[in-house]
């Protein structure tokens, strides 16, 4: 098993820039839905008689081609692009940080824009896995999370707030400016980037946050990333991972209507309730009941089961055996995760071979149950490891004060992690 990369040759990268697109104290309008574009138009004066036409040219602008610049417009006529400019910027979040992995995986830090006088601007992660023939964009739909998953690194931090809809845009926006994945644009020479047409092929609702806990603002971003004229992602390519909000699934599937993935990680309530403490209010037989109901399940639709390794805690061949017995009658697949460890965790990762013997009685079962190659450890980029660069560095200031070692040492010591 792949338990460690060489990190030797990761490569941090120098922050960079914040986006061109003008005056950063203006609204961007990069992430926006139709409505909410028309509406930024009409409050610059647009007639109403020509919103629709307008909001189908700077889609196409914005989505499509990708652009930062109302210049670039060139069949908006210019009093509207200066118009524009003076009102709107066509900003993208600031890139705090881009970890590049040995294995190609890159993680993001992006600073939001403030959203007030009191807001220094909320961080969240976004991560891209890149494989032969297809790239997967893990997006984060809150700051932070309320649920405090005990194998979840990112349950560590709390909740400050849900993502707008257009923060979440955002996170697909910036991840195709970084791999040239617009018409025309050159693809990055470092790391991997798949031979496809499209360098963003998957979005994977599954950074940090709980997305049924953002109802409005998930529904509105997938709107957005779906559309036809612009990103353009089919929502059969888009996957929502939950930790089992029972009562908003349905809703889920008749509004959002992407493929679903249920974070199970175990098959007794009583350990649910430990590794997901959210199994207290919402137990595995609600959860299931309500997976049988989600809207256009089939064996085309498929609703995705995610299990993680944890070594002597939920691994054993009784509960493989269990696994498959609650799923029956489910069109599903099951998702093998190998535990990726974080600093202070108190789980450890299943024996390979163990994951092996589990892997065999599901398969066995009739179920495809591919284990996800760990991506991305070396910069804490895998599955569950997400916690935004800010909280790891106010961790390792108060450990400063409480140990009373030189910053040097705490450096190593946090590096070392
Ligand atoms: S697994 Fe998901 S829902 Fe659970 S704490 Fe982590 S981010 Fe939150």
């Amino acid at each position: 098993m792949a338990a460690s990369l060489d990190t030797a040759t990761t490569q941090p990268m120098p922050a960079a820039a914040p986006a061109a697109g003008g005056d950063a104290r203006l609204p961007s309008l990069v992430g926006l839905t139709r409505s909410g574009l028309s509406e930024a138009l009409a409050g610059i004066g647009v007639p109403q008689r020509d919103l629709r036409m307008r909001v189908g040219q700077l889609w196409q602008w914005i989505y499509f081609r990708g652009v930062r610049d109302f210049d670039a417009m060139t069949n908006v006529g210019k009093g509207l692009r200066a118009e524009l400019a003076r009102h709107f910027t066509l900003a993208r979040p600031e890139i705090v940080s881009e970890q590049v992995s040995v294995d190609g995986t890159r993680k993001w830090l992006l600073r939001m824009p403030p959203t007030g006088p009191h807001d220094r601007g909320a961080e969240v992660e976004a991560v891209y896995i890149p494989e032969a023939d297809r790239g997967t964009l893990c997006v984060s739909s809150q700051v932070g999370c309320t649920l405090t998953c005990t194998f979840c690194h990112t349950g560590t931090q709390r909740l400050v707030r849900n993502l707008t809809a257009a923060e979440i845009v955002a996170q697909l926006v910036v991840a195709r400016d970084r791999l040239g994945d617009w018409p025309g644009a050159a693809r990055p020479t470092d790391g991997l980037v798949p031979d496809a047409e499209r360098a963003v092929s998957n979005i994977v609702f599954m950074g940090m946050g709980e997305p049924l806990y953002n109802f409005e603002g998930v529904r509105d971003a997938v709107e957005v990333i779906s559309d036809g004229e612009g990103l353009s992602l089919s929502r059969r390519r888009i996957t929502l991972s939950t930790s089992g909000v029972v009562p908003m699934i349905g809703r889920a599937g008749d509004e959002i209507g992407t493929m679903l993935a249920i974070s199970l990680h175990a098959t007794r309530d009583d350990l649910r309730d430990e590794l997901v403490p959210l199994n207290k209010k919402y137990p595995i037989r609600d959860l299931l009941e309500a997976c049988r109901g989600y809207p256009g399940l089939s064996n085309a639709r498929r609703i995705t089961f995610e299990y993680v390794m944890l070594k002597g805690v939920n691994d054993s061949l009784a509960e493989a055996r269990d696994l498959v017995r609650l799923l029956k009658g489910i069109p599903a697949k099951i998702n093998l995760i190998p535990f990726n460890p974080w600093p202070g965790t108190r789980y450890e990762c299943s024996d390979w071979e163990q994951i092996e013997d589990f892997s065999e009685v599901v398969f066995r079962a009739g179920y495809a149950s591919p284990v996800r190659t760990p991506r991305g450890r070396d910069i804490l980029a895998a599955c569950g490891q997400l916690k935004s660069e800010t909280e790891k560095l106010r961790a390792r200031a108060r450990l400063m004060l409480e140990s009373g070692i030189g910053a040097e040492g705490l450096f190593v010591a946090g590096e070392a992690d």
